[in-house]
């Protein structure tokens, strides 16, 4: 296992953890997709790690495309605004679109993203979180198909997420110590 980063208090998934979870979630969607090539739109930048992992373990052909969004700025408080920062290249008319986030907190920057890539009319839509925080007596707005761990309703960072733009390349997920973001 990899040395814990002394900013970290604690490990909620481990890497073996994720790779178990990142496989499962593979052979999920490889049986569901099984002919129908869909497009995994990797919401920017905390999924781009994910999505790498999660791509590799469908064995169906699929493609690819990114989408930036901003929430959180540098923060750790939803503002509850989302900006596109960069949208698709690919055209989603027809397509079978897979969303890959990386952590669901209160849903609402999926909620506005799917609303987004509705009006462009896709043949469906679904997303694959691979965490979604449980807060007490709190639905997220949106509901994913496919899920990979809840983690505890704590900051955590790693696998992609950051704090700042750091963390992210932790191979693990982790809470943040709080004098690290204080
Ligand atoms: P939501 O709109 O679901 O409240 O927020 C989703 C986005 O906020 C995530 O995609 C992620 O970028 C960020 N976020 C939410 N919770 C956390 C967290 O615990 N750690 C980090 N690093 N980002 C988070
Ligand atoms: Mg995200
Ligand atoms: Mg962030």
């Amino acid at each position: 296992m990899a040395e814990m980063h002394p900013d970290v208090e604690s490990v909620v998934l481990s890497e073996e953890d994720i790779h178990r979870i990142v496989s499962r979630m593979g052979r999920q969607i490889s049986e569901d997709y099984a002919d129908k090539n869909p497009l995994i739109v990797a919401v920017l930048r905390g999924a781009f790690v994910f999505t790498a992992d999660l791509m590799r373990a469908i064995t169906v052909p699929c493609s690819v495309d990114f989408m930036a969004v901003s929430s959180y700025g540098d923060g750790v408080k939803s503002s509850g605004v989302v900006r596109i920062v960069k949208d698709l290249d690919t055209k989603v008319e027809g397509r079978h679109i897979i969303v890959a986030e990386d952590i669901l907190d209160s849903g609402l920057t999926l909620s506005y993203l799917v609303k987004l890539l509705q009006s462009r009319k896709p043949a469906s839509i679904e997303i694959a979180a691979f965490s979604i925080k449980d807060i007490p007596n709190h639905t997220p707005a949106v509901t994913p198909r496919y899920v990979g761990a809840h983690v505890p309703d704590a900051f955590v960072v790693g696998y992609g997420l950051d704090y700042a733009e750091r963390y992210r390349n932790l191979p693990y997920v982790g809470i943040l110590k709080p004098e690290a973001y204080s």
